[in-house]
């Protein structure tokens, strides 16, 4: 079994994700958060927010709805060309995604490419079904966005929607009064999208209902510098470049002042979203050689974008794109305000009227999180079971406390000291089983401390804490334990 049908199994078996409304017979791509693993997502959601929205003077958050008006669909231009390649086999009848299938079967890459590329390099080729080796269909367009129809009379079309950008954008003109800003600016969003995918798979990587984390940032094309730029020009990031793929090259490790020189990057905005991100997964526990920024090649690009850089994370079954960042130029706000006729220009410092240029780093919260399950799983067979070494900050629990008997005392002494825990952290009780199958409950989710009430402790009002990653133990006193308990989970963090 893999690593991650492996952590698949403790998901089940936790409860932590699993197949939504799973009684019955499921529909792939939707899966449900249980109490373990809705804790982890709030937590990297509140840290994501932390991180790149709270720490910035410059970025408002909003929450807009998840249901939109054809009409914005029109103008954003996802009615027309949010499509993917399908082909369908004629005898079992799966469904796959043309371009994927025909990068698994013989290694080329035709995104973005004619259908009728495809289907000569299926003739050519004679690509089969990979489940029952039956003929392939003619490969179509199909549209990812799942349609709906608002009101009891019916007749007005709506989508459920494909990406939280458009609420940005629809809500630009409004936000950037209301908040008076200033360019350079950010409007943020965290929450649900939807997209009718033609082959979910791989657990929580690719599903139909997921959560985005999307930034865009305007700023003036005329007056393109990041303020905070010359803070972060020397940080390094994993490039791959259009050079390295060409040459089949691994990722190179630049400062993104030398990505710039290199006209790699396409501005300061991206560079810095770049830099933050790397930072960002890695303390997460992804290591750095399983992260890069891939430049995206131009026959993947769309036409009004000026660079496109997937942050990519490896997986056992490939490198897959995470956090996609696009420098979009003025090319969003300009169909809306010609579709709505609304004007969404802004007047700059020194009186012009511009349309902004953004730049959209846009994370997949799942994806994520499948990353961060597989990068943090720790198959231990010295200990005897598998864990997770999440840091502090997404743990779904800080500790978890322990009386080393459920007899004598010792429940009410370890209820005492749950009680002044849990008024600081998330900590849970536990005095089921032995207390070496509690040890390993705890671990199996990431929890990086144990405490444990002992004998000692009704003697002399000490505890034990035990490190997940060392399982060392350290005795110390109740009175000192918020405390030390607090900087043992900054240095972890
Ligand atoms: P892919 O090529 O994998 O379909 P995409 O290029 O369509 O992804 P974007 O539109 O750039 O993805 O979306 C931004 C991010 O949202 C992705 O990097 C990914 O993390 C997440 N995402 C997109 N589609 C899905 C999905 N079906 N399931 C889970 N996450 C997704």
């Amino acid at each position: 079994m893999s690593k991650f049908e492996e952590i698949q199994k403790v998901c089940l078996r936790r409860g932590i994700i699993f197949p939504s409304a799973e009684i019955y017979p499921t529909i792939s791509g939707f899966f449900d958060y249980g109490p373990i693993g809705t804790l982890i997502k709030r937590k990297l959601i509140d840290y994501w927010r932390e991180f790149f929205v709270k720490s910035e003077d410059n970025i408002f958050e909003m929450d807009g709805s998840l249901i939109l008006s054809e009409k914005v669909f029109k103008a954003s231009g996802h009615l027309e060309s949010f499509v993917d390649p399908i082909t369908q086999c004629k005898k079992c009848k799966s469904m796959f995604k043309a371009d994927d299938l025909i990068k698994e079967l013989t290694g080329i890459s035709v995104e973005g490419k004619p259908t009728e590329e495809m289907n000569k390099l299926i003739k050519e080729r004679k690509l089969k079904c990979p489940k029952c080796k039956g003929e392939l269909s003619e490969v179509r367009l199909f549209n990812l966005m799942l349609k709906t129809e608002v009101s009891p009379v019916g007749g007005q079309i709506a989508y459920l929607r494909p990406e939280t950008a458009q609420n940005i954008f629809t809500a630009f003109p409004r936000i950037s009064r209301a908040m008076r800003a200033k360019l350079p600016f950010g409007i943020a969003q965290v929450g649900k999208s939807f997209r009718n995918e033609i082959s979910p798979r791989h657990f929580i990587v690719r599903v139909r209902e997921f959560n985005q984390a999307e930034i865009e940032m305007f700023f003036d094309p005329e007056n393109p510098a990041c303020p905070n730029f010359e803070k972060i020009k020397k940080k390094k990031i994993r490039i791959l470049s259009h050079e390295a793929q060409k040459k089949g090259k691994e990722a190179e490790l630049m400062t993104v002042e030398e990505a710039l020189k290199r006209k790699i990057l396409p501005n300061e905005w991206l560079a810095y979203f770049l830099v933050k991100e790397f930072e960002f997964y890695k303390s997460l526990g992804i290591p750095e050689d399983s992260l890069r920024f891939r430049h995206m090649l131009p026959e993947e690009t769309p036409h009004y974008s000026k660079g496109n850089f997937d942050l990519e994370i490896k997986f056992e079954f490939g490198w897959k794109e995470t956090v996609g960042n696009a420098y979009r130029t003025d090319y969003d706000l300009k169909k809306h305000m010609k579709f709505s006729g609304k004007d969404l220009t802004v007047i700059t410092e020194d009186g012009r009227k511009i349309i902004p240029h953004v730049v959209e780093p846009s994370f997949g919260i799942d994806r994520t999180i499948a990353g961060i399950l597989l990068h943090c799983f720790v198959e231990d067979k010295k200990r005897g079971w598998n864990w997770f070494k999440f840091p502090p900050k997404i743990a779904p629990f800080m500790a978890a406390i322990f009386p080393l008997v459920s007899k004598d005392g010792l429940p009410e002494k370890a209820k005492e000291v749950y009680e002044m825990l849990r008024k600081e952290f998330d900590v849970y009780y536990d005095e089921k089983g032995s207390i070496g199958k509690r040890y390993a409950r705890a671990d199996e989710i990431g929890v990086p401390f144990g405490i444990t009430i002992d004998y000692q402790t009704l003697e002399d009002d000490t505890v034990t804490i035990r490190d997940r990653d060392t399982t060392k133990q350290e005795r110390v006193k109740i009175s000192e334990l918020t405390g030390i308990l607090k900087s043992l989970i900054d240095r972890k963090n």
